[in-house]
């Protein structure tokens, strides 16, 4: 079975003491490609270095909003630079956070939209973080408009997204899908059309139900993949096939 995670912070000091086996498990679990979205500008040359000459490993260049404080307003010339030059698969991670306090709204909304800016300029997609703001960033990818995606992590209602999939976004399920408590989420992946599905694990972060409480990894994507496949009633190959197909068509990889 081939698969993508497609949400994966590999370059996270939590990996800086086994990296290598950490890749390695990935791709024996069958993980073909890994979306890697940056976080800060310090990280971008670091991201960048990760990254070279691993064909598996794809970086996106962004200004995550729980990294408020570390964004200055030159960051985003620069990242206009990056996108020119790396022409990485996506802009990202960017979006909104109204759940961690002391971020304000106003800053986060500047950083964001300019992304969102620099995505349609560079017809690229974009990696967005929505915590308790989904109706926030569906407002703004509205407002920016001609824009691609995927919301991460998605964890709001059908109706919102219903309103992703009409915007030509896609939503990102990994972990918390595999916790039985999360049954709104559950129900949504069980009936969702499986066109604007991708697998991640947003690893180090959100692991799965069967490593509660441990560091994520990459190799978990599988994991994913099977969970969803059980709440749908189908056979894991075709949802890996699926999401596989969606990553490749959103983040233009070949697979
Ligand atoms: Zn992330």
């Amino acid at each position: 079975m081939r698969l993508v995670d497609s949400h994966c912070h590999l370059d996270a000091a939590e990996f800086d003491g086994d990296r290598d086996a950490v890749i390695r498990r990935a791709r024996d679990a069958g993980v073909v490609h890994q979306i890697i979205p940056a976080v800060e500008a310090d990280g971008w040359p670091a991201l960048h270095a990760l990254c070279r000459e691993q064909p598996d490993l794809h970086p996106a260049y962004g200004l995550h909003p729980m990294f408020l404080a570390r964004h200055r307003e030159e960051h985003l010339p620069l990242l206009r630079e990056w996108l020119e030059r790396e022409r990485p698969v996506a802009v990202g991670e960017c979006g909104l956070d109204y759940f961690v306090e002391g971020l304000d709204p106003a800053t986060q909304q500047h950083y964001f939209d300019g992304q969102l800016r620099l995505a349609r300029e560079f017809d690229l997609p974009v990696i967005v973080h929505a915590r308790r703001a989904v109706d926030a960033v569906i407002a703004s990818i509205r407002r920016i408009g001609r824009l691609r995606g995927v919301v991460h992590s998605f964890s709001g209602s059908p109706e919102q997204a219903r309103q992703l999939w009409n915007l030509d976004f896609m939503i990102g399920l990994g972990g918390p899908v595999t916790y039985e408590r999360a049954q709104r989420l559950r129900g949504l992946v069980a009936a969702m059309p499986r066109e604007y599905l991708l697998l991640e694990t947003d690893a180090p972060d959100q692991p799965d139900a069967a490593i509660r409480g441990q560091r994520n990894e990459p190799a978990r994507v599988s994991f994913i993949c099977r969970t969803i496949a059980q709440l749908r009633g189908e056979a894991e190959a075709e949802i890996a096939t699926a999401t596989r197909e969606n990553a490749a068509r959103l983040f233009a990889l070949s697979v």
